[in-house]
């Protein structure tokens, strides 16, 4: 992927997939089969780019169907349970080809559902094969430990087992991604699956959910259920028999699902919000540090859980780098994400688009100055989509609103520092702490950051994004609860620890008890 949207090679800038736009009345997967919600009722999957472009309908599902489909992967997770981690991987294996033969179409229908260009639509699937590819080895590893026991002919050692039906709730920013980090390792460890994606962006995981079929993955494994938060995935944290719930998304509705899962004593993994920082020091390459602040601050629309949406500058180089920062925005070609050269899409709600314009308006008030951008795009090729500007402000405070709260747009706050003592105590006086990032040719800074920023990922002269499918992912103090996805850390959360005690000594051997040592021959 290229390291700036601004300078995304011309060739990743369009689409090269030739099928025609198609409107589908789509449906979800239960017990094994397609089916309608009982509701009857559907939503309209649109464009946000062009909204009278109609993707399809998706089922608006109610409890009685996630019910059903609780039921059905309760009772699939009684033999998937049991069947050989390297048999699983197999289907991984298979998987990994179905999708990169599929990439360009899920791409191109990504874009066409949420906005992003295609370029970043392309990385999305790509992250997805990623953690399938790692799925493949991890059902060769799953390593457990031996252990010496503190007495004679005993063995002492531990397994990971899988734990039964995973509630999968995930949010529209990542709509393929973010879907198999959970999927993947709760399938290869043994689990079996229920899903609701976001309603604004399901077709990314009806696309997975063939591609998983096609593998050869038992249907009864995992289970899809469309529609709303309020309903279906309100009824998936509830439901008694899911003792696992992943859930990515904002911190107001995470911390409703920890509410409703705590009584219950559930396992459950959130990742949440975040309100990421860039720190530029006095000797950063600028050049690199603008390229980073345009990628992280406007790449998906500043849509991302790791947008740098902060930029704090030490003064020495503050106006030279607002100079670039302004000068790189301008170049941004903001439109439908699968046409030749757009480098920016739509937000991905009429929604969200009023969110990012509300916020542009209390940081004019509150004394932020707008330096570009700030406003809705109408003009021909904008006007029946959900377009804003990408927007700078500067002389920021840091204890400003659009210094504090999630926008989720693309509005950067500009905060000017004396220094980088003040830069480090200004990036950590905030809520959240997902991802930073330091520019700085000055190894002893580099390393104290890495320290010192309270952040769950930390970038050393790169972006605030751009996390690695292999890699733990996750964030501290308000971004979640301490999970980490991605890598080796989510194999640990969808499974349990067991400890296992042999002991063939033929006596009763009391630990803590009895001191046994063997007599010397
Ligand atoms: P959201 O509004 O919290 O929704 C996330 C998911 O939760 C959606 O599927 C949503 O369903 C569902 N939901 C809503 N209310 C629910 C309830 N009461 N019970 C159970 N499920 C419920 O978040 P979003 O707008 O989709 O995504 C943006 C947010 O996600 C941002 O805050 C962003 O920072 C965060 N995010 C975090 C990470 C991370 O890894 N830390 C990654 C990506 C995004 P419907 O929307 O379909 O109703
Ligand atoms: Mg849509």
């Amino acid at each position: 992927m290229s390291p700036s949207a601004a300078k995304a090679p011309k060739k990743e800038g369009k689409s090269t997939y030739k099928f025609p736009h198609d409107t589908k009345k789509y449906q979800n997967f239960i017990a094994g089969k397609w089916c309608d919600s009982s509701s009857g009722e559907v939503s309209e999957n649109r464009n946000p780019a062009n909204v009278t472009d109609l993707v399809g309908t998706f089922p608006r599902s109610t409890k009685e169907d996630v019910d059903r489909a609780v039921k059905s992967a309760k009772k699939a997770f009684a033999w998937w349970r049991l069947v050989p981690p390297p048999h699983r991987a197999k289907m991984f294996y298979r998987l990994v080809d179905i999708m990169q033969k599929n990439k360009e179409m899920y791409a191109f229908q990504m874009t066409r559902e949420m906005g992003k260009p295609i370029f970043e639509t392309r990385g999305d699937v790509q992250e997805g094969i990623d953690t399938a590819l790692y799925a493949c080895g991890e059902g060769y590893r799953m390593f457990g430990k031996t252990v010496p026991s503190e007495l004679p002919s005993k063995f002492n050692m531990t397994t990971r087992f899988p734990i039964g039906v995973c509630g999968l709730v995930t949010p529209w920013n990542f709509p393929m991604a973010i879907p198999t980090w959970k999927m993947f390792p709760a399938l290869m460890c043994g689990n079996t699956v229920v899903i609701k994606p976001a309603e604004i962006t399901p077709l990314s995981v009806w696309n997975l959910l063939n591609a998983v079929l096609e593998a050869g993955f038992p249907p009864e494994v995992i289970n899809v259920v469309f529609g709303a938060g309020s309903k279906v995935g309100n009824a998936i944290v509830e439901h008694p028999d899911t003792p696992v719930v992943s859930f990515t998304g904002s911190c107001a509705v995470g911390r409703k699902i920890g509410s409703l899962a705590a009584p219950k004593l559930k396992r459950v993994s959130m990742e949440l919000g975040g309100k990421n920082c860039t720190l530029i020091c006095n000797d950063a390459n600028l050049d690199l540090a603008v390229d980073a602040c345009i990628w992280a601050g406007f790449g998906t629309t500043g849509q991302r859980c790791t947008a740098s949406s902060r930029v704090i500058v030490e003064e020495g180089v503050h106006d030279e780098f607002v100079e670039k920062f302004i000068k790189a925005a301008k170049k941004l070609k903001v439109g439908y994400g699968n046409d030749e050269g757009i480098t920016m899409g739509p937000t991905v709600s009429e929604e969200q688009m009023k969110t990012d314009l509300e916020y542009i308006e209390i940081g004019k008030k509150d004394g932020a100055t707008l330096a570009f951008g700030g406003k809705r795009l109408t003009g021909p090729e904008h006007k029946n989509g959900w377009f804003v500007q990408p927007t700078i402000f500067t002389d920021c405070k840091p204890k400003m609103r659009t210094s504090q709260e999630e926008i989720f747009g693309p509005v950067v706050s500009v905060i000017k520092v004396k220094n980088y003592d003040q830069a480090i105590e200004v990036a950590n006086d905030i809520e959240f702490g997902l991802s930073s990032a330091v520019f700085t040719q000055d190894v002893n800074k580099a390393y104290r950051a890495f320290r010192d920023l309270e952040t769950g990922l930390t970038y050393i002269n790169s972006a605030t994004i751009g996390a690695e499918a292999h890699m733990p992912f996750g964030g501290m103090k308000g971004t979640g609860n301490g999970h980490r996805e991605g890598g080796w850390g989510a194999y640990e959360f969808y499974s349990e620890t067991k400890a296992c005690y042999v002991d063939w000594s033929g006596t009763l051997q009391r630990a803590q008890i009895d001191d046994i040592v063997p007599k010397k021959k």
